[in-house]
């Protein structure tokens, strides 16, 4: 059975509270995108700790990313019941930048951006971003004649999992642009929004804290 871990929302907004600052000390991020479902609470929160004294919000794009398996077919994870997602091995695009308007794009070129995600497993979803969003970003960056802006991208994750990576990133990211907010075992990680029963979600997170402090 695997082991499971159980992150409440208050878990999250303090994960990202403690990672905010190194974050400005090293990327400074001008702009985000979140690989969606995941990354949308953690981008959002983010965001407020991010925030300078006048100057404006740090603006937060979205795509969607899903690992898929053609056999067995893959189940729904349910954080409350404890069925465990089937990970699957291929990434396929749900929701991508929006190319057809340039002006969008634009707007990504030269900049820092920070791809944030919920969690690092396999690593085949953040290496298959960061490739295509380099690929896409210097395409447009040529065909507007920018091709000597550098656009720089970085990663924040709230869990890295201590496992060997399917998935590889370019050795100065992983060095240099790469935050995760905790570093676990290989467990399965239940977050709030997956949870139909937040009470009962709380309830096992606090009991699982509680055993802990106890065996410590
Ligand atoms: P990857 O294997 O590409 O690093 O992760 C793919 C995706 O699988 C993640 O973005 C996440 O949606 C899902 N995933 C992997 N491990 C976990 C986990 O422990 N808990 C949850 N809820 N999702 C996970």
């Amino acid at each position: 059975m695997v082991e499971k871990l159980y992150v409440t929302y208050n878990d999250v907004h303090r994960l990202c509270q403690e990672s905010a600052p190194r974050m400005l000390e090293s990327f400074k991020p001008q702009l985000m995108i979140a690989i969606g479902g995941g990354g949308y609470v953690p981008a959002r929160i983010l965001r407020s700790f991010l925030k300078q004294q006048g100057q404006p919000n740090i603006p937060i794009q979205a795509i969607g990313l899903s690992l898929y398996e053609e056999l067995p077919i893959a189940h729904e994870a349910n954080a409350t019941t404890g069925a465990v997602d089937q990970i699957g091995t291929k990434v396929t695009r749900t929701q991508w930048l929006d190319f057809t308007s340039l002006g969008g794009m634009e707007n990504l070129v030269g900049k820092r951006i920070l791809i944030v995600d919920e969690v690092d497993d396999t690593r085949t979803t953040l290496e298959y971003a960061v490739k295509e969003l380099e690929k896409d970003v210097a395409a447009v960056s040529e065909k507007l004649g920018k091709g000597g802006e550098k656009t720089e991208f970085s990663i924040f994750v709230l869990h890295n999992k201590d496992k060997p990576k399917k998935g590889t990133l370019p050795a100065d990211m992983e060095q240099n642009k790469y935050l995760a907010a905790q570093t676990v075992g290989d467990v399965w990680i239940c977050y709030p929004w997956e949870a139909t029963d937040i009470e009962e979600h709380d309830r096992l997170s606090a009991e699982q804290k509680q055993k802990k402090t106890s065996s410590s």
